[in-house]
């Protein structure tokens, strides 16, 4: 008794993972707390959550699909728990070794690290030496150098850029702080001291690259420009008195990336700033005098987005601009949402017939034509149809036209039928490998036999790689939580209006859902096999509930999704 007692408690407890601590260095810095774990004898890990933490990356966990997906400079990478593939977005990559799921901890092998398609990602080189436990990583940079120089006069200060990059200036009396957009630096702060700039620090904010001038005196003015081959944005800080410059060096030049740095064709020489030729190259901005009241600005003055072929002088009033992706962002929601609705069947594939000869196909765009009309009185809405009339469409058209539109929902109406005249009810199915039952594994056998009717029939799921399959798996699980939820709400609002069983939200493999790249749907709104149910058909009420029903369900939806997005 005591023996069982011991064992039930012990086999609770997650599998014990040897381990030991390693080196990790970040762009020259050390980071500790990183670990390599033994998983089997001769296969060494390293556990996803430290590795989110070395490339800033965000973990999602999806416990249906046992998929983690790793979100990383607005990309994704998804691991699958005990599986040989890796999908880096939509490239599906087959390691050695698999990623392992040992308790609540993800463990994947040192060569996605090393792979081409994470270098890509995560924009870092990566080395693993396990013999001498050291893990070394290397952003890479596109601010190839940022140097000052200084005058009697005037100080200079070169951004170097390995490519023309958009920025904005903004301006205190103490700071001049530019942000490059799309810019990559190493977070690094150069010291100055010359009696006007105390340092120049410079790092990475949201996407972006941010220069800090730090400035000792309030200077006389500030003026920007930029100069090309090399690309360059230059800062220059006249002074409001003359410094001694036998003290400081006359220029320091800091390599931020020392490889970039003497791959560019022209260095850029102290004897350059002196050329006139040089400036005529360069779009001068104009000169804008420090404004005194500045000083009780806490934050810095946001102005407009520089391009290097903005011939524009910067407009240093405009206040709370937003840059172009965050405006895209806000668009996104704010943007009509466009829904595609899919008749099922039509032309030669009448789908399920009834008893008394009423066909699928047109009950259903008979429900598709009245959620068309409630969704086209609300103007959040965008509605297009897959087909119109009584024509063949192929299952894999259908989500074609979705995914060509750019759709954010794609619904798929249907019909049930089943041999016994009895059944009846409604349905709403999500895509999934795997069948929630063996009646939803029969009713996605029916509805993909329009199949057997296209000229050029897809290839089976069965008969592809398992590579492929796999791929298919990861295509099914980057919706799964958006399409469970939208056929939940859905569900919800046709328990009391559709006076019919309910049989709720299921899963099943529908062809005519996959390669929907967004969350989609499959409602089977009821039996047109049963007799009550066919006549039901033929009244507008029961076409007009299963529409209403969808309707509120979209609605729901992504109202549950403004307020999650709301409460972050
Ligand atoms: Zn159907």
């Amino acid at each position: 008794m005591l023996f069982f007692t011991v064992y039930s408690h012990a086999g609770k407890k997650a599998p014990v993972v040897l381990s030991k601590a390693i080196n990790v260095i970040i762009d020259g810095k050390p980071l500790p707390g990183v670990r390599i774990y033994k998983i089997s004898e001769r296969a060494n890990y390293f556990s996803v959550r430290e590795i989110a933490k070395i490339y800033n990356a965000s973990l999602e966990w999806k416990p249906v699909s046992s998929q983690l997906t790793m979100h990383l400079n607005n990309k994704k990478i998804h691991i699958k728990a005990d599986d040989f593939g890796v999908a880096f977005g939509n490239k599906l990559k087959k390691m050695s070794l698999p990623s392992r799921l040992i308790g609540n901890e993800m463990y994947i092998p040192p060569e996605i690290l090393k792979s081409k398609e994470f270098t890509e990602i995560v924009e870092a080189d990566t080395v693993w030496n396990p013999s001498s436990l050291l893990l070394s990583i290397k952003h890479r940079v596109n601010i190839s150098a940022v140097k000052y120089f200084t005058k009697l006069e005037s100080t200079r200060v070169l951004i170097q850029l390995e490519k023309p990059l958009s920025y904005t200036v903004s301006k205190t009396s103490r700071r001049v702080a530019i942000k490059i957009l799309e810019g990559k630096v190493h977070r690094d702060v150069l010291v100055v001291n010359n009696g006007i700039v105390k340092d120049i620090s410079y790092d990475m904010k949201g996407g972006s690259a941010l220069v800090k001038i730090n400035l000792q005196q309030m200077p006389k003015i500030i003026k920007t420009s930029i100069l090309s081959k090399p690309y360059r944005i230059v800062v220059c800080i006249k002074h409001s008195k003359n410094i001694d410059t036998s003290s400081t060096k006359k220029a320091t030049v800091i390599p931020v990336a020392e490889e970039n740095y003497v791959k560019l064709p022209e260095i850029l020489k102290e004897s350059d700033l002196t050329t006139p030729e040089k400036y005529k190259e360069a779009q001068m901005s104009e000169i804008i005098p420090m404004i005194e009241n500045n000083e009780n600005n806490k934050d810095l003055e946001k102005v407009p987005v520089v391009k290097f072929e903005d011939k524009n002088i910067i407009d240093d009033t405009a206040k709370d601009v937003v840059t172009k992706q965050e405006k895209e962002k806000e668009a996104c929601y704010k943007r009509k949402k466009i829904i595609v609705l899919d008749a099922g069947h039509g032309g030669e594939d009448p789908g399920a017939v009834g008893p008394n000869g009423t066909k699928e196909k047109d009950v259903n765009l008979e429900i598709v034509y009245e959620l068309k009309t409630i969704f086209d009185n609300d103007d959040n809405y965008e509605i297009i149809l897959t087909r119109k009339d009584d024509t063949f469409i192929p299952l894999s058209k259908r989500t074609n036209i979705a995914n060509e539109c750019k759709a954010d929902l794609f619904i798929s109406v249907h019909c049930n039928a089943s041999f016994d005249r009895n059944v009846n009810g409604f349905e709403i199915y999500f895509l999934s490998e795997k069948a929630t039952d063996s009646e939803a594994a029969l009713t996605a056998i029916r509805e993909n036999s329009a199949l057997g009717l296209e000229k050029q029939p897809i290839k089976p799921i069965e008969k592809n790689t398992a590579l492929e399959s796999m791929f298919w798996s990861f295509a099914i699980t980057e919706y799964i939580n958006e399409c469970s939820e939208l056929s939940g709400f859905i569900y919800a609002e046709t328990i009391d209006r559709l006076k019919i069983p309910n049989k709720g939200v299921k899963q099943a493999s529908f062809c005519v859902l996959k390669g929907a790249q967004m969350p989609s749907v499959l409602v089977e709104s009821a039996f047109i096999s049963n007799y009550m149910q066919e006549s039901e058909f033929s009244s507008k009420k029961f076409c007009v509930d299963v529409a209403d029903s969808i309707y509120e369900g979209v609605v729901k939806y992504y109202a549950s999704k403004d307020k999650k997005r709301n409460n972050k």
